[in-house]
């Protein structure tokens, strides 16, 4: 098995058996990532695991698992607080409408998560992005019983106890 580590990927370049993409996102990548777009909802991060494409005509089929790290803010107490995360996905890519090769027959994968890709190179990049994005908890929590802030006084309830009646 080939292994790669660009996130730009020739369609060309996947030989029949399949493809190994190893991501491996630290510390760099993430500080660039927030320049672009200040508001993500995560700090520091440290995120790693690979990706598997295969073939199928003109359709790209990835798997992929990736596990780290994300530093966020917990909704309830505001305080930053770290977190494994991991999460493991399968999708399909197929030629975007408009490209060569329509009549070709079509994986069919009714439990697959569909996207499109354009020209013949691969940009794993977006795609890896929004898995990061989903594992970031809708409401992040240090902690299951975090105790929240005061509404009145703004104490830190799992730090300090309220003065509040
Ligand atoms: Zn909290
Ligand atoms: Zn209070």
């Amino acid at each position: 098995m080939i292994k790669k580590k660009s996130l730009r990927v020739p369609i060309t370049s996947i030989p029949p058996e399949g493809l190994e993409v190893e991501v491996d996102l630290g510390e760099p990548y993430f500080s660039r990532w927030r320049a672009e777009d200040p508001g993500l909802e995560f700090s520091d991060a440290l995120i790693t695991g690979g990706l598997r494409l295969e073939r199928h005509n003109r359709d790209i089929l990835v798997r992929g698992s990736l596990q780290g790290h994300l530093q966020m803010a917990c909704s309830r107490c505001l305080e930053d607080f770290g977190g494994p995360v991991d999460v493991a996905f399968d999708l399909l890519l197929a030629p975007g409408p408009g490209a060569a090769g329509g009549e070709d027959e079509e994986l069919s994968a009714p439990d697959l998560d569909v996207d499109y890709y354009s020209g013949e190179t691969l940009d794993l990049e977006p795609l890896i992005r929004e898995q990061i994005i989903l594992m970031v908890p809708l409401k992040p929590l240090c902690r299951e019983d975090c105790q929240g802030i005061c509404p009145k006084c703004g104490a830190v309830l799992n730090l300090e106890a309220c003065k509040c009646k």
